[in-house]
């Protein structure tokens, strides 16, 4: 079975650094808040070209901290998209803010910003803008919208790990940027791990009392924070991991660049391509089918696992289903959540497992 991911296939050298990471941790007898977070803050921060960075529990609290750090809470509305993980929402939530979603553009499955425009009230405070399956897009109108609007811009880059657009990594565009480290995401932890990524000197200090109850100095707190510490065993592994990152996503656009050429099937709709090569760094490779049922079952039974990025968009799981919307609807999220259906795309697969998807995909004839 070609799997949707495959970490027992990951090379040996980096399983032996990994090992000797922690080896290095249980020995140095520090475990939270220590010299390898601080060091791994630092090699992250200058990978995403920004001054600071602040290691947190995960990546919906990365979202959570960012907001909380701007003072985007109670009363406050965040415009996002519904084609997301529900980690997105939830972390706007937690905040105390209110979410608002807008719908997305079918052929990329990002956020769209003449939807975004819609959904302005005079509570519009921030968008928090995913950069969805590893692309980065559309910057430039981004931030001009937001400018012009006195709207705070923080990216949830949660799958677009170093994705660059002209010149600019994912995160170094808005107020803040959050990463997450989940196992399966490009650069992820044996465990959970997540990482607010900012310029703004004063924001990542906030954010560093927030993660640690709001503690200033040792027992001063001056405001109510959480408990979102990234540990040392982890950051020690992810300092390891972050050396093959690079490796990593080349081969994951190579995997996508075989796909994008060689899936030549009238039943299949590919999205559109990256405005340029280093603008994603494919999380995930999607194509959308309208017999997207019956291609799932045809690629499980030539041994090719796939995964739905996202079957239930947000306004349609139970919680949610008052959530304020784009007064047009989100028709196009709703479309693209029954048609859209995700290859496998990690850096283990060989030359053959690409070939032996794309003869899957090829192969299906629908009813
Ligand atoms: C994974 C993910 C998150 C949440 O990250 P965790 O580390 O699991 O909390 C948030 N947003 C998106 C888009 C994600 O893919």
């Amino acid at each position: 079975m070609i799997l949707m991911n495959d970490f027992k296939a990951e090379p040996p050298e980096l399983r032996e650094a990994m090992q000797g990471a922690v080896r290095r941790v249980l020995e140095s007898g520090w475990y939270v808040l220590g010299n390898e977070v601080a060091a791994f803050e630092k090699q992250w921060a200058s990978a995403c070209g920004v001054a600071h960075a602040v290691g947190v529990g995960n990546g919906m609290d990365a979202i959570e901290i960012a907001l909380r750090a701007l003072d985007i809470g109670s009363g406050d509305e965040v415009i996002t998209t519904p084609m997301t993980a529900f980690a997105t929402v939830l972390a706007i939530i937690r905040a105390g803010a209110t979410p608002v979603l807008a719908d997305i553009d079918p052929q990329t499955a990002l956020l769209s910003v003449e939807s975004a425009e819609r959904c302005i009230t005079p509570r519009t405070r921030a968008v928090v803008l995913v950069h969805l399956y590893g692309q980065v897009r559309n910057m430039d109108a981004w931030t001009a919208w937001c400018g012009k609007r006195g709207i705070t811009l923080v990216e949830d880059c949660a799958q677009a790990h170093l994705a660059t657009w002209h010149g600019k990594v994912a995160g170094s565009f808005g107020a803040a940027g959050a990463y997450s480290f989940y196992p399966t995401k490009n650069l992820g932890a044996p465990g959970d791990a997540g990482m607010l990524v900012s310029d703004a000197g004063a924001l990542a200090q906030r954010a560093g009392r927030l993660r640690n109850y709001g503690q200033s100095v040792r027992y001063q707190h001056p405001e109510l924070g959480m408990n979102s510490r990234l540990d040392e065993i982890q950051a020690a592994m992810l300092s390891e991991r972050l050396k093959w990152l690079p490796e990593f996503t080349k081969r994951r656009r190579e995997i996508a660049d075989a796909y994008h050429a060689r899936i030549k099937n009238p039943l299949v709709r590919q999205l559109a391509p990256p405005e340029q090569p280093s603008a994603h760094v494919y999380h995930l490779y999607v194509i959308a089918c309208e017999q997207r049922d019956q291609l799932q079952a045809h690629l499980q039974q030539h041994q090719v696992q796939s995964l739905i990025h996202y079957p239930v968009p947000i306004h349609k799981q139970e919680p949610c289903s008052d959530i304020a919307r784009d007064p047009h609807g989100l028709s196009n999220s709703e479309r693209h959540a029954a048609i859209c259906l995700s290859l496998p795309c990690h850096p283990q697969m060989s030359d053959n497992d690409i070939a032996l998807v794309i003869a899957a995909v090829n192969s299906f004839q629908g009813d």
